[in-house]
């Protein structure tokens, strides 16, 4: 997008002085970030002679969006494009990758409370179809993980998630599960519901601008960590949500829809210690080898703190 005028001289030393290129301090990688974000904007500014006004306004955009740019990085798929070249680089380096990553979104909590083997993720409030999820965590060479730990979370009927909705009890949706001796980790919950943007948020107007909505569908997310393997996040949709394949935060991969089976049958309800008809899961984990203690952690992110 080279234009005439951002290469002509004068701009491109103003670029340089404004970049740090023509005195001595400051770090060289920032310098050249700095040089070529500045470089882009002055390039847009000219292609399409965004008006003074213009200008101001978007800035003044940007500062009334701060709260939510933890949802303009999944809309504006560059989460999306960190997994892509995630994957990129692991495929370089010949790394089995097992579960396919996907995004962690904004709305995880640390220090939800921990059960070994299952866990009851609702606090009864939510009158939603119960949902039984069920599996195993496995390395890439078929064997059992003891002692992973599942971290899980998701939202309520509405869409909502605890900690976010303050209406909501703590760690509601929100558990950590330690997979016994043969691996397995299970959960009793609600079927979440898919949710949409913050209706009037800088999100949602922004991706109307452009005529794209921000809708997600129903999902259940995961950590899944244990020493030796590779740090995974991932999410499972909710097969047969009308936004399955039109997620706002492009997240939906294939290998994560796993069935939802529909237990209506009376013997299979009693033997759940249930009354009414579910819905179950059955999903397994597979873990990547870690190739350094680093790989086994979770990123370095900023998140929200645990609740006191
Ligand atoms: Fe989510």
């Amino acid at each position: 997008m080279a234009s005439e005028l951002v290469q002509s001289a004068e701009v491109q030393q103003l670029l340089d002085r404004v970049a740090g290129l023509d005195v001595a301090g400051g770090d060289p990688r920032k310098k050249a970030i700095m040089r070529r974000i500045v470089g882009e904007i002055f390039a847009i500014i000219d292609e399409f002679d965004v008006s003074e006004d213009e200008f101001w306004h978007a800035l003044n955009f940007l500062v009334a969006g701060a709260p939510e740019l933890g949802l303009w990085a999944p809309g504006l798929g560059i989460e999306r494009f960190l997994d892509i070249r995630s994957d990129l680089a692991d495929k370089a380096r010949g790394v089995e990758q097992g579960t396919p990553r996907t995004i962690e979104g904004p709305l995880y909590v640390p220090g939800a409370p921990l059960a070994k083997g299952e866990a009851r993720l609702d606090d009864g409030s939510d009158k939603g179809e119960v949902l039984v999820m069920h599996g195993q965590v496995r390395d890439t060479e078929g064997k059992p993980v003891a002692g992973a730990i599942v971290d899980v979370w998701h939202a309520n009927t509405k869409g909502n998630y605890s900690y976010f909705d303050p209406s909501q009890s703590a760690y509601n949706y929100r558990r950590r599960i330690e997979t016994d001796a043969e691996g397995r980790y299970r959960f009793r919950s609600i079927v979440p519901s898919g949710y949409a943007v913050p209706p009037g948020g800088t999100t949602e107007r922004m991706l109307h601008a452009i005529g794209r909505h921000g809708n997600r569908p129903a999902h259940v997310h995961f950590f899944v960590s244990a020493p030796g393997h590779r740090h995974l996040t991932t999410q499972i949709n909710i097969a047969g949500d009308p936004f399955l394949h039109d997620d706002f935060a492009y997240a939906t991969r294939d290998e994560l829809i796993p069935d939802v089976t529909r237990q209506e049958d009376p013997a299979a309800i009693h033997a759940a210690g249930l009354n009414e008809p579910y819905s179950e899961i059955a999903f397994d984990f597979v873990l990547g080898k870690a190739g350094s203690e680093a790989e086994e952690g979770l990123s370095t992110r900023p998140r929200v703190a645990a609740i006191a």
